[in-house]
């Protein structure tokens, strides 16, 4: 895949670049494993204090680094401004609270014959990170705050039509102060990753993308005895029972499903609705859905812009073709637009039956799929009847259903009468073919640290009762 920008409002190719060759590619690894050497002997407060400067720097420039975003990936100009601000946030939270989530953690040292027992949280080393282009920044941050606030280094391959905003943040680490290799763009192909991942100085590896990439990336990290953390697809379920408020839920559904212009891993996918309400929703929902702006991301009053890319938006357009060829309803869109830019209008697809796509696969664009259900089992069965697990939302005011719904949607996440969306206080992850491992929160910062059991005794022969001898 070449490495380069283009614009998708014009197709137009604004720069290019030279993949790294392997002796660069090396010495990139030989500076990220030096700066880690420097990095896990500093404070916890130095970091901190870098990690806000980076904050400081990404505030001070949103405005260019969202102009940068929306270029290169299409988003509009307002959602890539929030976006740097939710990354400056994302950061000084790190800062604020690393100090906490790396404490040691006193055990029972009693129950364990220690006079003292304890977990110690270390960093591990250079963490590779291969990252998806649809929130440029964010997946990066959200991955290399608490990384680098723990004491470890990042090696950053980013998807390739996103190299810019990539150097960006590169830069901005490096401006805050992290010394030199701390956190390094690579600009190489995914074929790369094989050679990054054997390279004994790097630990570990983190994904945000496709099921495919996961797959290839945890083969080869199984291999190599490396950690990994998947963060892949997701075809959320939306469920909408008859107490919800329907006029809200439609109208967070529309967000839930275009924001981002409806490439988002979390983005609502799958709307099922009870039958009581379903007229109502569907109504609501598709009014809401044909009445986006679509267009140029830049004008303030844009609500979907273009796709990321022409491969991403015929792949969207085969999928609704085929539920169309095989029987569905359109109820709004549906249909690919001519002339310049890789936009899709917002669709609604219904009658949607097994055979078709649509039910199993994710669709990475602002196409949403309703279902009709005629109870609350049947409601988690169509929701969990799929092989990713990322998000769930359901909206019922009945607080013994919210229960329900909590314990019995397989997912990541569930979010109950709002949208699902990302915190860095809460962890962030997937079950099933969605991945596994957890971004954000303290659980985040722990994937990438030796969780190192101290035991301190006095000097006993021998185990203690209760223990076994591995
Ligand atoms: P993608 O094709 O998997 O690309 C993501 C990254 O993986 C890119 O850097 C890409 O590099 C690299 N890559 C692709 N194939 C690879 C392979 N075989 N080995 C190693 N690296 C490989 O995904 P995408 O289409 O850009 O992004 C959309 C997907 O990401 C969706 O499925 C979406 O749901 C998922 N996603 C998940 C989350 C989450 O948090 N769970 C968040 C956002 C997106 P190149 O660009 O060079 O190909």
């Amino acid at each position: 895949m070449t490495i380069a920008t283009t614009n998708p409002l014009t197709g137009q190719v604004l720069k290019t670049y030279e993949p790294m060759s392997d002796e660069q590619l090396r010495g990139a690894i030989e500076r990220a494993d030096l700066a880690y050497q420097q990095l896990r002997g500093t404070t916890i407060e130095q970091r901190g204090q870098w990690l806000t400067a980076a904050a400081d720097l990404m505030e001070a420039e949103r405005d260019d680094i969202g102009r940068l975003m929306t270029t290169e990936m299409g988003k509009t100009y307002a959602a890539a401004k929030a976006e740097v601000s939710k990354c400056a946030a994302a950061c000084r939270f790190y800062a604020a609270r690393a100090a906490e989530f790396l404490a040691d953690a006193p055990a029972d040292a009693a129950a364990v014959s220690a006079t003292r027992a304890f977990v110690r949280y270390q960093p591990i080393g250079p963490v590779l990170a291969v990252m998806p282009w649809n929130f440029p920044l964010w997946q990066v941050v959200r991955f290399a705050a608490p990384a680098l606030m723990a004491g470890n280094t990042g090696l950053l391959k980013h998807a390739s039509n996103v190299p810019q905003t990539a150097l960006l943040l590169e830069d901005v680490i490096r401006r805050a102060g992290f010394p030199e290799g701390a956190f390094t763009t690579l600009l190489v192909s995914s074929d790369a990753v094989e050679q990054i991942l054997a390279d004994p100085r790097v630990r570990a590896a983190t994904l945000t993308g496709s099921e495919p990439a996961g797959r290839s990336i945890a083969q080869i990290a199984g291999r190599e005895l490396k950690k990994t953390v998947l963060e892949l697809g997701g075809s959320d379920p939306f469920v909408v029972m008859p107490s919800a408020d329907v006029e809200l839920a439609a109208e967070v559904a529309t967000t839930a499903r275009c924001q981002n212009n409806g490439q988002s891993c979390i983005a609502a996918k799958r709307f099922i609705v009870h039958t009581d309400v379903y007229e109502a929703f569907a109504e609501a929902f598709a009014h809401r859905m044909s009445a986006l702006r679509v267009g140029d991301p830049m004008d303030a009053d844009t609500d979907v812009g273009p796709l990321a890319s022409e491969r991403g938006r015929d792949e969207v357009d085969a999928q609704v073709r085929d539920a169309v060829d095989k029987g569905a309803t359109v109820l709004c869109g549906g249909e690919k637009p001519t002339g310049e830019g890789w936009f899709y209008p917002p669709t609604v697809v219904t009658d949607l039956d097994q055979s078709m796509r649509m039910w199993a696969e994710e669709v990475f664009g602002p196409v949403a799929g309703l279902y009709r259900v005629s109870s609350y089992d049947e409601a988690i069965e169509v929701a969990n009847g799929t092989a990713f697990g990322l998000g769930a939302n359901a909206w019922t005011r009945d607080p013994q259903e919210q229960e329900r719904f909590a314990t019995d949607l397989v997912a990541g996440a569930v979010f109950i009468n709002g949208m699902t969306t990302s915190y860095p206080e809460l962890p962030f992850g997937g079950v099933k073919n969605s991945g596994y491992g957890r971004e954000l929160s303290a659980q985040g910062m722990h994937e990438f640290c030796n969780v190192k059991t101290v035991w301190i005794g006095e000097g006993t022969a021998g185990v203690g009762a209760g223990a076994h001898a591995e």
